[in-house]
């Protein structure tokens, strides 16, 4: 079997395939608070009524939810599904566009949920900061080569990797920017 990888990863990739490398390191040896600033701080604020299930509970709504994928192998959280509409909702703190890293991310909560047997029938980013909606369309058959793409690439990358075009504007929104010589 394929080794398993988080959803969140698929978007950690894409902003920047280091990322990968630090989130590893956070993730082995660290408290939350010693690594998440403002932004993630408000990101994961964004998150903690869901995580706690206090987003709704109405029964046909799933809330905060984990979920594994067993045809990409990909673990993950669900924000928010309803299940009578069909509606999977992703909160994020603050969001400007649907970045290839949020998209993905959706699809991969799409594809978990369809595998349990729920009817997806769509998928939208909330901005919480602004309480704005950003609709995602369902996977077609691009979207899922681009996203089967992706996960080869995750998987087959390596810290070892050349890597020789860090992003300044990432950089400095970048929370892994303290420990990364490339920053
Ligand atoms: S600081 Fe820059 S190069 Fe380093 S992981 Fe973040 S975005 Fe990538």
């Amino acid at each position: 079997m394929e080794s398993v990888l988080t959803m969140t990863q698929l978007n950690d990739f894409l902003f920047c395939p280091r990322s990968l490398y630090y989130s590893g390191i956070y993730r082995n040896g660290s408290a939350p608070e010693f690594y998440h600033q403002t932004p993630q701080i408000t990101g994961s604020l964004a998150h903690e009524a869901i995580d706690e299930g206090r987003y709704s509970d109405r029964r046909q709504v799933l809330c905060g939810i984990m979920v594994f994928c067993e045809k990409y192998g990909l673990l993950g959280r669900i924000d928010v599904f309803d299940v009578a509409s069909g509606i999977l909702t992703e909160r994020k703190y603050s969001v400007s566009a649907v970045y290839d890293g949020f998209r993905l991310q959706l699809y991969a909560q799409y594809f978990a949920l369809t595998e349990m047997g729920f009817s997806v029938k769509k998928m939208r980013l909330h901005s919480r900061k602004d309480n704005k909606n950003y609709t995602v369309d369902l996977p077609v058959s691009r979207d899922i080569d681009f996203f089967e793409e992706t996960l080869r690439r995750i998987r087959e990358w390596s810290a070892e990797d050349p890597f020789e075009n860090p992003n300044p504007q990432k950089c400095a929104k970048c929370i892994y920017a303290p420990l990364c010589e490339y920053a």
